[in-house]
Parts: C-alpha cells; structure tokens; sequence
C-alpha cells in the first residue's frame, strides 16, 4: 500500500497542466528550500528521484544510503499531507533509468512544465549535471541560491579576496559579528573569541559517556533498510545499528538531547577518545544537517540559549558554534571558492594505495582498528578520530591524497563532497600545501595517547620510538619529516620538531626512514 503511494509509474503527460517542476534533492530535505519558495499545489509538482548512479559514484556505507532514502521518503509524505503534487520516483521504479539527468528528462516529458527550479547543489558534480538539464529538457531551468547557509557562496569568495591564507579564525569572527551569535553589545561574550585552551581535556576514567537518543527505524526505515541489504550489500558497513534521525520531528528530537545530554561537556572532551564510545559528548548532529532536517541557524540558537538561560557553559557553547558557524561555512567556501581544481591537489607529492585495513579495520593498531571498527557500526567517528587516527595515519604513510578523499566519502553516514573533501584534502592529508592548515597535522602516539585510552591495550608501545614493538605512529611521525623536510622545514609551526631533529646524525634519521619504509612496505 505504502509503496504504491510512492511510486509513480511514468506514463504520458500530466492530466493537469503543471507550471515549475520543483526538483528536492537527497540533501535538500527542508520545507525551507529555495526550491520550495513560491510553490503551487495547484500547478506545481514537486519532483524526488531515487537513482542508482547517486548511491554508486563513490560505494557509500550503507546507512548513508538508508539515512538519505528513508529521509526523503519521510518528506515526501510530509509534503504530499500539505496537499503538493509529489511525484516520487522509487529506487526500485522498473522504469527509474538509474541517474538523475535521465531521470529530469522523463519527467519533463511527464509533466510538461514551463520551467524546472532547482536550489543550487552542495556538489559541484551535481552543478554540472543541472547545468545540463536546460538544453536537455529545452525547458528554462531556475538554481536559485541554497539559503541555508549563514555565509552565500559570494560572501566567503569576498572575504578570500587579496588573503594570502584562509585562517578559519578570521573569518569565523567576521560571522559572530554579522550574524551577532554570542556577542555582547560590539564584543564577544565572555570577551574572548575563542576558548579552545579550554577545550583540549583527555577523558577522566571515572568519567561516564551520557546515554544517546538514538531512534528506532520505522517501517519506511525498515523497508529501505531491506532494500540497501539487498543491492549494495557489498558496500562498507552494518546496518544493525542505524539510529539517525530521518524525520525533522526525530531531528529536533536529537538536538534537544544533545543540548541535555552533552552540550555542557562538550567543550572540555571535544578532543577525547575513548575505547567503546565514539559518540563522547558529541552532537551526532551532522547527518541531520547535511540533508536538511535541521537548519545551522536553529542549531546555533539552541545552543546559544542553553549559555543564556544557564544550563551550559561558555566554553562548551562556543567550541560548539564555532564548529558550525565557524568551521562548516568555511569548509563550505572552501570548496566552491577552489573547486574543481581543489580534488587534484597533491602538495606532498603522496602517492600510497590505501592500505586494506582502511576496509577491514584489521590491523594491529588498535587506535585504527577501533576507529574503523566504530565506523563500520554507525557510519560515525568524531572530528578527532576521522583527523588524528585515520586522517594522521594517512598523512604520515604519504597515501594518495585522492585516494584517502575517496575513502571519507564512501564511510560515513554525513559524508558529502563539499564538506569530507576540504576537511581531507587540506585538514588531514596537507594536500593543499596550507591554504587552510598552517601546519599540517601530524603527530606520533604520543598525542593519541594523551587523548585517549586506546594505547593501553595495544599490541604497540607508544613510548618505544624505535624497534620492534615501537607504536608505528612514532617512527613513520619521524620519518614523515625527514621526507618532508624541503618543503615543511621553514614552517615556523613545525620549528620545534625540525630543531630536534637536526640534532640527529644521519645514521640515526637514515634508520628511522628504513624502518618506516619497512613497515609500509609491508602493508
Ligand atoms: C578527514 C575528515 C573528513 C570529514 N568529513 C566530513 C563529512 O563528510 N561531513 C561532515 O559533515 N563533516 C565531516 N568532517 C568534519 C567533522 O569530523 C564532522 O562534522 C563531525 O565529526 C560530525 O559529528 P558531530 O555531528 O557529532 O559533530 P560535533 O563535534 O558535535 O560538531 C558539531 C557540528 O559542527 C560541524 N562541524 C564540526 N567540525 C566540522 C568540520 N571540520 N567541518 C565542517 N563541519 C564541521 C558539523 O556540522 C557537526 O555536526 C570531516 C572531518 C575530517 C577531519
Ligand atoms: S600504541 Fe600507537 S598504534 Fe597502538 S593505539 Fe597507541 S598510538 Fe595507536
């Protein structure tokens, strides 16, 4: 009954006229979009498609694909109890032609529009494709601007105009001001931007992660759930324990009980890791975000009101806006402001295959196996882990920067090209040479050691340096900047290190290259 309800056979042209043919993408799941602005249930059809080619481009891990499908399955539902015209096309349509170009083609041919409107793309390979639909369809084709966004794709290419360097930190004040979040008067509240000093705290043992709301899946959940098993069943990842929203009821949910349950630790254990709990004090928001049934604008209230009305601290509420209003729209500018260009960056010349471990989380590494372990169960890790543990380990045995770009995409349940590559290509991986990082984020066990309690039950020793047994992360830390050394050693940032090391005879720096070459040659 449901599935009838979804799927629209195509057959000739609509019965009644329709005016604009109302494309909502997967990740534009929002009563909000531009898209939707103006809209007709008289003359209008509002158009979702299901295609192959969106779920295959890269093999996504298969509670992304849930995530998405149920997401817009909901919010077809959700759109046609208002009384919109949806015409919905099911993955499993017999005649869905599998991408979205042929699929905007068959639907024109349905509908007849006078014209398509489609808010602009997160991705710049789905702009390419919309760029084609005019000529296709011989239709005109309206992209009005994603509204949803603080900072328009213009505003950031403003602020980049005669930089040198994009600091994140620059550009996130300039949004507190414009958008007057946390600010007093003319002055950030509590008089400083900034308190990430505060924010850097490894996790008390006797400290205990909050029980997370997760949800249920529901029938739709389930029955799409059915479907990804069965088709892309040799994709990444579990299913058993898909818990993300897909509806903006289940959404603000889940944002009410992060403001609870781990908005007021958030600050000091931003960095934490711990065995068994990847979701810490965490948001577990970004899903939600990054397909529309949340908005960063409401996200930043809530949390701003938890700092007025007293239940959470200053230091918790502003690491917090800082990720979404800060880091999210710069890595978003980022990407329009360089793409296409930004993918083929390779400023380290990196050039490893990634290692199978990377699929399998076998390795012997236990920080890696238990990251990629926490990844394949929920289609989650933290910042943290995704920069310090996968994103270190990769940066430091030189993996191609195209090929570790390609790995964030297809593993995570948020993940989508505007925000993974950025936070890859330049975060983690270095491969933009500094146009966002100043330095690049390398560090050996020590660091995950002091941030987490995974070392402790290694089959590695973080305080070996060298030798059998040694933790890896602190031979191939060295031996990354010795191989670097030319291009790394005049970054004021990385003084320190290249000063110990040029204390080191030859022999010493020659051994610790072997070594290093040694265990990545037998990856
Ligand atoms: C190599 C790498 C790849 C990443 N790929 C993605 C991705 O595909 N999609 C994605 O949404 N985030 C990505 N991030 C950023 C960040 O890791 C995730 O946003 C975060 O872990 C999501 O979990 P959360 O919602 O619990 O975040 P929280 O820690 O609770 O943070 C709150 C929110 O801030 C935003 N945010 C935080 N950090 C960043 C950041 N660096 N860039 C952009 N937004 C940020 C997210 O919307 C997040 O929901 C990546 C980071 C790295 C280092
Ligand atoms: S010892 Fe090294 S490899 Fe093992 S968990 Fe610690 S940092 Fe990771």
């Amino acid at each position: 009954m449901r599935r009838r309800r979804l799927v629209r056979l195509s057959s000739g042209p609509d019965a009644n006229p329709v005016s604009a043919l109302r494309i909502i993408l997967g990740d534009q799941l929002s009563r909000e979009m531009s898209s939707l602005r103006g809209l007709d249930p008289e003359q209008d059809v509002v158009l979702m498609m299901e295609v192959m080619g969106e779920n295959t481009y890269v093999a996504h891990h298969k509670q992304k694909i849930v995530l998405v499908l149920s997401a817009m399955r909901h919010f077809a539902e959700t759109l046609r109890q208002e009384g919109v015209r949806v015409d919905y096309v099911a993955l499993d349509d017999p005649d869905n032609s599998g991408a979205l170009t042929t699929e905007i083609q068959r639907a024109a041919r349905r509908h007849a529009p006078d014209r398509l409107v489609v808010t602009e793309p997160g991705e710049w390979r789905v702009l390419e494709m919309v760029q084609t639909w005019g000529a296709l369809t011989g239709k005109p084709v309206e992209i009005p601007p994603d509204e949803r966004f603080f900072a328009s794709r213009a505003r950031f290419a403003d602020w980049t105009r005669g930089r040198r360097t994009w600091r994140m930190e620059h550009f996130y004040r300039e949004m507190r001001r414009e958008h007057a979040i946390l600010m007093e008067d003319d002055k950030p509240a509590g008089g400083d931007w900034n308190f990430d000093a505060e924010n850097r705290k490894a996790l008390p043992k006797a400290t205990a992660p909050p029980a997370r709301l997760r949800f249920l899946p529901d029938d739709t959940t389930r029955a799409v759930m059915a479907l990804a098993a069965a088709r892309f069943g040799g994709h990444f990842g579990d299913l058993d324990d898909f818990g993300w929203p897909v509806t903006r009821a289940n959404a603000l949910r889940a944002l009410e009980d992060f403001i609870t349950a781990g908005l007021p630790r958030f600050g000091d254990y931003q960095d934490a890791m711990k065995a068994g709990a990847p979701f810490l004090f965490h948001s577990l928001l970004s899903p939600a975000l990054n397909i529309g049934l949340l908005s960063p604008r409401e996200v930043c209230a809530a949390a701003e009101e938890a700092w007025r009305s007293g239940a959470a601290p200053l230091n918790a509420v502003e690491g917090f806006i800082r990720q979404i209003l800060g880091w999210r729209e710069y890595i978003r500018g980022v990407y329009w402001t360089l793409m296409p260009d930004y993918l083929e960056r390779n400023a380290l010349e990196a050039r490893r295959a990634l290692p199978s471990f990377y699929w399998t989380g076998d390795t012997p590494m236990r920080c890696v196996s238990q990251v990629i372990g926490d990844t394949r169960r929920h289609a989650y890790s933290h910042h943290i882990q995704r920069l310090m543990v996968t994103g270190n380990f990769a940066l430091l045995a030189g993996v191609a920067p195209h090929e570790i770009e390609r790995w964030y995409l297809a593993v995570y349940a948020d993940a989508f090209e505007w925000v993974e590559a950025p936070n890859t290509l330049g975060m983690a991986v270095f491969a933009d040479g500094g146009q966002m990082a100043s330095k690049p984020y390398a560090a050996s066990g020590a660091y995950i050691d002091r941030m987490s309690d995974f070392c402790g039950s290694c089959a590695y020793d973080v305080k070996q340096k060298t030798g059998a047994g040694a933790c890896p992360f602190n031979y191939l830390y060295w031996a990354f900047l010795i191989r670097q050394k030319d291009r790394l050693a005049h970054n004021p940032r990385l003084a320190m290190p290249y000063r110990t090391l040029s204390g080191w005879p030859a022999e010493r720096q020659a051994a610790i290259t072997a070594e290093a070459d040694a265990f990545l040659d037998g990856l």
